[in-house]
């Protein structure tokens, strides 16, 4: 575990203004607002990751939502599709309490940490390519942080997955040629390559967070194996049409977390969330 590191990293993130359009519209966002909002002082910055720094499963999604994580400052925090994942990660054991409405809301995981390839809120929640590409190495870099515990990951969408693979590579972890495909239920085991990957490659040193990425993986040995999970992503969209049920989420999280380690439990509970 390297708390200080990763609470570095994520100070780093926060400060970053590499993507200029991104960086004009999450201001822009920040300073506008959504009329519900109103008293809200927006973060209007780029998100870091939420959750331990011994995490032994990562949740990769997409980028924040404009009145969400860009309002609140904590990944998936006060919008939708938070309110679907943290509800399932809170019914699987994986989180402290069903809500998050505020990075001060006293929200805790265990064993869990929540990311994305992008980190600020993209207009219409389209990253571009070369936006995606320009943020990956701070996914390399948090990577290259929690391999000491890391066993598993959940990506969410097919937006992640494209993003996901390649920093996994460059992270250390040999992803298969062709790169599998994103399903809902995908399950793919990565190999270590002893720390060696992406060292001989090209592919995102030339993101802005390129050389930290290479730091991340310095002195790395005996890498362990990581197990990836595809769902499908938690947005409206998918969720409001059935596409992605609650009882579908719990069980892919449920089966990521004890891969990883975790003692999660698949227990339908009452009430609304319990389809
Ligand atoms: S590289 Fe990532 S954190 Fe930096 S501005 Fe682009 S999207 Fe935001």
């Amino acid at each position: 575990m390297d708390t200080s590191a990763l609470t570095g990293l994520d100070q780093r993130i926060a400060e970053c203004r590499a993507c200029p359009r991104l960086v004009t519209w999450r201001e822009e966002v920040a300073r506008t607002k959504r009329a519900a909002f109103a008293d809200w002082t927006y973060w209007g910055r780029p998100v870091p990751g939420f959750g331990p720094p011994d995490a032994r499963l990562l949740i990769v999604g997409l980028a924040p939502a404009a009145h969400g994580g860009n309002r609140t400052g904590r990944m998936f925090t006060g919008d939708r599709s938070g309110d679907v994942l943290y509800q399932a990660l809170y019914d699987v054991g994986l989180a402290s309490q069903p809500t998050a409405v505020s990075a001060d809301d006293g929200l805790e995981l265990s064993g869990v940490r929540i990311t994305s390839p992008v980190h600020c809120a993209p207009p219409a929640n389209k990253p571009t390519p070369e936006e995606r590409n320009t943020c990956r190495p701070w996914l390399v870099r948090e990577l290259g942080l929690l391999r000491p515990t890391l066993r598993a990951v959940v990506v969410l969408g097919a937006f992640g997955w494209q993003a996901a693979l390649p920093a996994f590579s460059e992270a250390g972890w040999r992803v298969p040629r062709p790169r599998p495909a994103f399903t809902h239920g995908a399950r793919v085991t990565l190999d270590a390559t002893d720390g060696q990957g992406g060292r001989d490659g090209q592919d995102g040193r030339e993101g802005q967070g390129g050389q930290d990425a290479q730091d991340g993986l310095d002195g790395l040995d005996g890498l362990d194996g990581l197990t990836v999970f595809g769902c499908y992503h938690v947005s409206q969209r998918n969720t409001f049409t059935g596409r992605l049920t609650p009882a579908m989420l719990r069980e892919v999280l449920t089966t990521a977390a004890r891969t990883a380690g975790l003692p999660a439990e698949n227990v339908v509970p009452r009430g609304p969330h319990g389809g």
